[in-house]
């Protein structure tokens, strides 16, 4: 797995909608996304319009994840758009093949088994009979009397025939006309979460949430995540800020990373830029499953307390060591 791409991804989960959106996985209400279709102005996903606020960012946003390797992606439809009005309500005209008139008659071809007459069904009808204009036999079970050998057309306009007509498209909103060509055709997906996110976003931020809980169960004021200004005039952002009464000096931030084959020093220097402007109480980084000896040292130099956890109870545990030992 990418690095950056994963590095992405944790940066990701930390944003409130991909949460809101991906929290709907995690508790199975959407097992696959599917986008629902409007006439007029084609496919939507409501449930990320919902989220967002802002229907012009839906697709944007899936891309988003998807390109992180959030989200698979699978093809669900095409949308032909007018390249004209980018309108949606786009109608398909089988047209002449000569004169490209669309006021093409289409018949059934009809083949007389026994005498090897074709013709067109019409031509074969007599009432509510079907009689052979060659033989004048009537033709009564399908596939013993008669056989249909496919379709033939025929154009009211000039009055030629053809087997396969060509396709146009028309506009229903400005009543241009326009060819496969010059179509805009948009690709329409429905999409699941990846395996592995799904558990990346549970670590990230569903292990947040019983260390907040914790925090606030002892008497701390929980912002997650938290926006905290800097001497510079620069928000950052920490996975969890908490303070205990008013004094802004006493604030604790907390960051979570994680990485299976434990966590490199990126997290600590990123932590430590960030409590450079910032200047709070303490600041600690949990790391799951474990720290980086680089990244401990780098800590240790820096005054970020490590924590190592297998998981948020463990995390839990050494957190309430240090901070009701205070
Ligand atoms: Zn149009
Ligand atoms: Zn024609
Ligand atoms: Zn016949």
């Amino acid at each position: 797995m990418d690095i950056t791409d994963k590095t992405e991804r944790l940066e990701l989960y930390k944003d409130r909608n991909t949460q809101a959106f991906l929290s709907k996985f995690l508790s199975g209400e959407i097992g696959e996304l599917l986008p629902v279709y409007d006439p007029k102005t084609g496919y939507h996903y409501p449930v990320v319009e919902a989220i967002l606020g802002d229907s012009s960012e839906a697709n944007a946003f899936l891309n988003k994840l998807y390109d992180a390797g959030v989200l698979n992606r699978k093809l669900y439809d095409k949308v032909v758009y007018c390249p004209k009005c980018s309108s949606a309500s786009i109608s398909i005209r089988y047209c002449c093949t000569y004169c490209k008139s669309f006021d093409v008659q289409r018949s059934a071809l009809i083949e007389h088994v026994k005498c090897g007459y074709m013709d067109v069904e019409e031509n074969f009808r007599k009432g509510d009979k079907l009689v052979c204009p060659k033989c004048h036999e009537e033709l009564k079970k399908m596939d013993v009397d008669y056989r249909r050998a496919g379709t033939w057309c025929t154009c009211n306009d000039c009055g030629k025939s053809f087997d396969i007509p060509v396709t146009g498209h028309f506009c229903r909103d400005c009543n241009s006309i326009f060819t496969f060509e010059d179509a805009v055709i948009t690709d329409v997906y429905s999409y699941s979460l990846k395996e592995e996110a799904r558990e990346e976003a549970a670590i990230g931020w569903v292990a947040m949430a019983p260390i907040r809980e914790f925090l606030a169960e002892n008497g701390f004021e929980v912002e997650s995540p938290a926006f905290l200004k800097g001497k510079s005039g620069a928000n950052h952002m920490f996975d969890i800020a908490a303070r205990k009464g008013k004094t802004p000096q006493k604030v604790t931030v907390i960051d979570l990373a994680m990485a299976g084959e434990g966590v490199s020093e990126q997290p600590v220097i990123a932590l430590f830029a960030k409590i450079f402007d910032v200047a709070p109480g303490t600041a600690y980084l949990i790391a799951i499953p474990k720290m980086s000896e680089n990244g401990k040292k780098m800590a240790e130099l820096y005054k970020i307390k490590i924590i190592e956890a297998e998981n948020s109870r463990e995390a839990i545990r050494k957190l309430e060591e240090e901070l009701l030992q205070k």
